[in-house]
């Protein structure tokens, strides 16, 4: 498991890390220069498609400590300017492949700035703050944490054991970022992968999830998040309408630039923040209901041939980022033993879970004609449920219609930020073969949190 802690580096420091950044990327230009000057990048494709390309790399990697004779720095680590060399020598790896499978791919280009590396051996951590080294006679950079810091990444070090494996410095919208990688061992959760929690990823909610041993749905509440989207949408909207007006590269201009950039960056981190902290909510639930499967929607193909006006488009390919958050998600309950799987949602939403009848939603519920009515992405869990039957175990799936429904509501408590949970019941009435009587879904009556 990767743990990273994010740091802002003092103001003060600046200048000495102007001047190192720039050190890098002299160290960076010099080496591509030395490397491309030496090889002949065509004869190494040549080598590549016959399907040598174990000796391309041979003699790449020979340039590359050539490299770290010729190329050195009276001010950077040693260990940093191998680092640098390290990712060049890669990034030209990486072209060759590239280049060969036809996919797009760009020569490392000349640099006028370039992050500054760490590695393992050199970093230390003592008395709350963070020692780089430099060249041999210089004086050490070091880097004081916050108090949150300091915990994250004492937690980090002793309770999982990590190692801190490197540390980067980078510049990211006017001001210095030191991010601390820190490699921890997976914990082994007491979880059973018998236990299956089926998720709906859908774009109000986040996570809509039906827990198949106790029978309790999961919801996730995304309207704050959502609307955090929204805003962030129409200040790119804002901000280019007005940029359109100026002349590009003008003071003005810049200065709309910077402005917006700053406040759209910031919704950003928000955003990012509140998705940590809702799959950390999962995983907490996971974990406290020793769930080891986690099966979740496949939403590959949505954004191909998906052309259904601009409003939902927007949605779709904007403010919808499923894969980000697929991603997020397994990477944290895969270091807790927890399986995710990716199963197709074809007909998720559709398909009665009660009488097997194809319906449409139109709104956020779901109607049948044998007279079930449910809120539209608990029947999408269902949904998902019936498909990793199906597809998976190649076994049928019923649904014992429950006499009384829990749901677990996970809400974002927007003065802390923080996402708590409050359990809902509902009494669903029967609706085996009685049709509806009353027009308001009973599930939204009685849960104005939904
Ligand atoms: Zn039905």
């Amino acid at each position: 498991m990767w743990c990273i802690v994010k740091v802002r580096v003092p103001r003060k420091l600046e200048s000495l890390l102007n001047e190192l950044t720039k050190e890098s990327a002299r160290v960076w230009n010099e080496t591509r220069k030395f490397i491309l000057s030496q090889v002949d990048l065509n004869e190494l494709l040549n080598l590549m498609s016959n399907k040598k390309s174990k000796e391309a790399y041979t003699i790449l990697n020979a340039l590359k400590w050539e490299a770290q004779k010729v190329v050195k720095s009276t001010i950077l680590h040693s260990q940093t300017v191998q680092a640098i060399q390290d990712y060049l020598t890669a990034s030209i790896k990486s072209y060759l492949k590239n280049k060969l499978s036809n996919e797009s791919h760009n020569l490392p280009r000349e640099v006028r700035w370039y992050p500054l590396v760490w590695k393992n051996q050199a970093i230390k951590f003592v008395n709350g703050k963070i020692q780089l080294p430099l060249a041999r006679g210089k004086d050490k950079i070091i880097v004081p944490l916050k108090k949150k810091h300091k915990k994250q990444l004492s937690k980090f070090l002793n309770e999982f054991n990590g190692i801190i494996r490197w540390v980067v410095i980078t510049k990211k919208h006017g001001c210095y970022w030191m991010h601390v990688f820190i490699k921890a061992k997976d914990v082994k959760a007491d979880v059973d992968p018998d236990r299956r929690l089926f998720i709906d990823m859908g774009e109000i909610h986040p996570f809509v999830g039906w827990n198949e041993s106790n029978n309790e749905f999961v919801l996730f509440n995304g309207r704050y998040i959502r609307s955090l989207r929204q805003l962030r949408l129409k200040l790119i909207a804002k901000k280019q309408s007005m940029l359109s007006r100026k002349q590009k590269g003008s003071r003005r201009w810049r200065r709309i630039k910077q402005s917006f950039d700053k406040q759209i960056w910031k919704i950003e981190r928000k955003i990012q923040d509140l998705e940590c902290k809702y799959v950390k909510a999962l995983l907490d639930y996971c974990l406290e209901h020793r769930i080891g499967t986690v099966v979740i929607g496949d939403l590959k193909g949505i954004r191909d041939n998906n052309d259904k006006g601009n409003g939902v488009n927007q949605k779709i390919h904007n403010m919808w980022r499923f894969r980000k958050l697929i991603d997020r998600l397994k990477y944290k309950l895969s270091a807790y033993g927890i399986r995710v799987v990716e199963i197709s949602e074809e007909y998720s939403t559709q398909l009665c879970p009660v009488c097997g009848e194809l319906n449409k939603p139109n709104d956020r519920n779901y109607k049948c004609k044998c007279g079930f009515e449910f809120h539209r992405d608990f029947v999408g869990a269902l949904g998902i449920a019936r498909n990793f039957y199906n597809f998976e175990l190649k076994k049928g799936f019923k649904w014992l219609v429950p006499e009384k429904i829990s749901v677990k509501v996970f809400k974002i408590d927007v003065a802390k930020a923080v996402v708590k949970s409050i359990v809902v019941c509902l009494r669903p009435r029967s609706w085996n073969g009685t049709p509806a009587t009353r027009r308001s879904s009973p599930v939204r009556a009685r849960n104005p949190a939904l």
